[in-house]
């Protein structure tokens, strides 16, 4: 049994699982097939769908068909060939409070049955529940996990280790540390299934990045009961591998109608701009007026399609590099996704430290939900832990961003530097020459080429925090070194004042002395001459 990953981005993963039943591609998506009701089969899924696992209930299938199960092995009672995965019970512990199984009982049958991804019999934490009832769920889950390895008897089946402890997130952090340390290949994070029906996905984001943070990472993680597309992405990125779905059928029932950024009734559908067959055959109306059964069967494809589909897109965005920006525009669809999004500002350095460093494609910055991104706070923690100016860089040249990269190929800064060399009489050999530029802070111009750098794009004007966060960059990189000058290049046209009132609070504490010129980008012949007269008025030369 092995978790091999072929592509990162962000915490996600491209991942091959390997089962007794085939290898399977990670992020996968398992719908939840209900032995009890079924309203796309297995083989439906297998043949239409192209759905390579399914997961289905343990606790219900030997409930209702008992031994049944057991002779025929559970792909030819599903009528399946795929990967099959069986969850315990364990929300029917949590919905009723109790089962009539035990420990040993439940695993001893999903041995029998021949599942291919098993669950032992975890203790699910709930929501709302006391830190003293969390507490025992995360014992009696970690006493269930110690036993098994005493009670299974087979070694062909890829066993799940459970992580509880619900929105106590020391607790979450104790259960998985200690799930971590046994030798589970797939991990879960239980419980959160009320957590993402009150769309409280900040808090969802705590869950999952502490249990991530105190698991092995290597290991693939299922969260359970997370079934609708628009916040896959946002699960993937933290680094989800598995995800389970009893949502598109459940929302079948009650008409609603699933996409990648939201969920919409469907008597206020006019359009179905899905491209899926259930889709395009029928149009909203047409659905409406089916029989209740058809209308659900409809209903429940197109839905199956959205989750599958989205995964896809996921999956491409993580091999192209974009996770990123697929995950801020599903951030768009709902503010509660935005608020997740604000929240990975807590674990901003968390996701530098395990984000992979170069990418096949440049960045797009939308706002100042870039600055969370890996490679904004990479490059910060780079220039203040790793970099030095020049040794003979006594004055430094503080020139703006510019439209073109890198900056130091600009015909701004060309013209801007041929000014200032003459007028210092070509004694440039004491400058040091850094760019101020949004999302990156200070970017000294002879690492302007080094990725991501030059290969990125953002949108202008900046907003407030943007410039804030150049501004804090601008004074932390005066603080920390030791220029004797600082001349600050103020373009008026893309930076507000408070980069003019940073720099000067920040050389008035370190003592030295600032020349501010202001001027507007693109430079033009008139806006030149004025920043020439303006030099020549300040004697430049003395600076030298
Ligand atoms: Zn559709």
């Amino acid at each position: 049994m092995s978790f091999e990953i072929k592509d990162r981005d962000l915490l996600a993963r491209i991942g091959r699982l390997e089962t007794k039943s085939g290898v399977i591609e990670t992020p996968l998506l398992l719908p939840v097939i209900n032995p009890t009701i079924q309203s796309i089969s297995p083989k439906t899924m297998e043949n239409t769908f192209d759905c390579k696992a399914l997961i289905t209930n343990s606790y219900i299938i030997k409930k209702h068909f008992q031994d049944k199960v057991a002779q025929k092995g559970i792909h030819d009672f599903l009528d399946f060939t795929g990967v099959v995965m069986t969850d315990s019970g364990a929300y029917q512990i949590l919905e009723y409070g109790e089962v009539e199984t035990s420990s040993k009982e439940i695993v001893l049958y999903q041995e029998k049955i021949g599942t291919d991804i098993a669950t032992i019999l975890d203790t699910p934490t709930g929501w709302a529940t006391s830190r003293t009832h969390a507490r025992y769920t995360v014992k009696q889950t970690l006493k269930a996990a110690k036993e098994l390895t005493k009670i299974k008897s087979r070694d062909d089946i890829v066993w799940v280790g459970p992580v509880q402890g619900g929105q106590h997130l020391n607790l979450v952090a104790r259960s998985a540390r200690e799930m971590g340390k046994l030798p589970f290949p797939i991990h879960a994070l239980g419980s959160p299934t009320r957590v993402m029906e009150q769309y409280m996905f900040d808090i969802l984001v705590d869950m999952i990045l502490t249990a991530k943070m105190n698991l092995p990472l290597e290991r693939p993680l299922h969260l359970f009961g997370a079934g609708h597309p628009f916040m896959f992405a946002l699960a993937v990125a933290l680094g989800c591998d598995l995800f389970d779905s009893a949502a598109y059928a459940i929302y079948a029932r009650e008409n609603r109608y699933m996409t990648e950024y939201g969920t919409i009734r469907l008597s206020q559908l006019d359009h179905f701009t899905c491209p899926c067959p259930a889709c395009t055959k029928n149009s909203p109306q047409d659905v409406l007026s089916m029989p209740e059964t058809e209308k659900q069967k409809t209903l429940a494809q197109h839905n199956l399609y959205a989750s599958f589909f989205e995964i896809k897109r996921i999956k491409q965005a993580i091999t192209e590099g974009r996770l990123w920006e697929h995950l801020e525009m599903r951030a768009h669809g709902h503010p509660s996704l935005l608020q997740a999004l604000k929240r990975l500002q807590k674990y901003s350095e968390y996701l530098e430290k395990h984000s992979p460093i170069t990418k096949k494609s440049g960045l797009f910055f939308f706002g100042s939900l870039g600055q969370i991104r890996p490679e904004v706070v990479r490059h910060r923690k780079r220039l203040s832990k790793r970099y030095s100016p020049p040794k003979k860089g006594k004055i430094l040249v503080l020139l703006p961003q510019t439209p073109m990269r890198p900056f130091h190929k600009s015909r701004e800064h060309q013209r801007i530097l041929k000014e200032v060399e003459q007028k210092i009489g070509g004694k440039t050999h004491n400058i040091h020459v850094c760019t101020y530029a949004a999302p990156f802070g200070i970017v000294p111009t002879e690492l302007d080429e080094v990725y991501p750098l030059s290969q990125y794009e953002i949108a202008t004007p900046h907003d407030l925090e943007t410039t804030n966060y150049t501004a804090q960059q601008i004074m932390e990189y005066i603080m920390t070194t030791n220029y004797e000058r600082v001349v600050l290049f103020w373009d008026t046209n893309l930076w507000k004042r408070n980069i003019v009132t940073t720099c000067r609070r920040t050389c008035k504490k370190r003592n030295i002395p600032l020349v501010v010129l202001k001027l507007r980008i693109p430079l033009n012949k008139k806006t030149l001459e004025k920043l020439a007269t303006s030099m020549e008025h300040l004697n430049l030369r003395t600076l030298t």
